[in-house]
C-alpha cells in the first residue's frame, strides 16, 4: 500500500556537487516510491518532473519528453500525492508566495510537496545542459545553462519544502520545477508570478534516503559540507 507520509528521495543533493552525474536508479523503479517529484537525469540531462505518474525531461534544447522505464537518475524526490491543504492563490509575487506558504502552512522545520496548478503571468526556468564523462563539478557543469520563459503561461510548479538542516541532503527551503501544460516549456524554476491558481501542500514527516551504495564513484566520494553548501547556494537557487 502506498504511503503518503514520505518523500522519497533517491541520491542527494550533495552528490552531484563534485559531478556524481551517473544514472544509479532506473525511473521505473522511482516511480513505484512516488507518483509526483522532480530530479535530474544521467549526466545531468535535463531537469526532470514527474506528475500523475508520469516523468518528463524538460531538455536543454527546449524540448520536452517523457521518460522511459530503463532510463537512470543520479538524484530525484518523490510522493505519493494526497495534498492536506488546498487554497485558491490569485495575482501573487514569487517572493510574498514563498514567504507567505512558509508562514501560513508553518513549513519551517518540515518537509512538504508544494503544488500550484494554474496560470502564470510570467515564468523563468532554467535546464542543467548535458554532461560527459569525465564530469566537471555541478558548478562548472551549470555555469551557462539555457533559460526559457514564458508569459501567461498554463502550467504546474511542482516541488519540495525542506527545513535548511537538510541543506546538502537536499536543498534547504524550496526546491521547485515547472511544466507548461502544452509541455512547451519546463525545467527548475528561477521566477514566477502567480494569475490565477490553486496551491497544494503536503507535509510530510517522514523523509526517506535511497543511497546508491553499489555505486564506485559515491563509496570513494570525499564529500566537504561548506563546499556542498556553497555549491548549491550558486547552482539550485
Ligand atoms: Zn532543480
Amino acid at each position: 500500500m502506498a504511503t503518503t507520509d514520505t518523500i522519497f528521495q533517491h541520491g542527494t543533493l550533495g552528490l552531484l556537487v563534485p559531478g556524481l552525474f551517473d544514472g544509479t536508479i532506473t525511473a521505473g523503479e522511482l516511480l513505484s516510491h512516488g507518483d509526483t517529484g522532480i530530479g535530474t537525469l544521467d549526466g545531468l540531462n535535463g531537469e526532470v518532473i514527474i506528475l500523475d505518474g508520469h516523468a518528463y525531461q524538460a531538455r536543454e534544447d527546449g524540448q520536452v519528453r517523457e521518460i522511459e522505464a530503463h532510463e537512470t537518475l543520479p538524484f530525484a524526490s518523490v510522493h505519493f500525492e494526497k495534498p492536506d491543504v488546498s487554497a485558491p492563490l490569485t495575482d501573487v509575487a514569487q517572493a510574498d508566495f514563498e514567504t507567505q506558504v512558509v508562514k501560513d502552512y508553518r513549513l519551517k522545520n518540515v518537509f512538504a510537496a508544494i503544488r500550484v496548478d494554474g496560470t502564470f503571468k510570467h515564468i523563468k526556468t532554467r535546464v542543467a545542459p548535458r554532461q560527459q564523462p569525465p564530469y566537471k563539478t555541478l558548478v562548472q557543469a551549470t555555469a551557462t545553462q539555457p533559460e526559457f520563459s514564458g508569459d501567461n503561461v498554463k502550467g504546474t510548479i511542482i516541488g519540495y519544502y525542506a527545513p535548511h538542516l537538510f541543506q546538502g541532503a537536499t536543498v534547504g527551503g524550496f526546491h521547485l520545477h515547472f511544466l507548461s501544460q502544452d509541455h512547451q516549456l519546463g525545467g527548475h524554476l528561477l521566477a514566477f508570478d502567480v494569475d490565477q491558481a490553486v496551491l497544494k501542500v503536503q507535509h510530510f514527516a517522514d523523509f526517506h534516503v535511497h543511497l546508491p551504495i553499489d555505486n564506485e564513484a559515491y563509496l570513494q566520494e570525499e564529500f566537504d559540507n561548506e563546499t556542498i553548501d556553497h555549491a548549491i547556494n550558486k547552482a539550485e537557487r
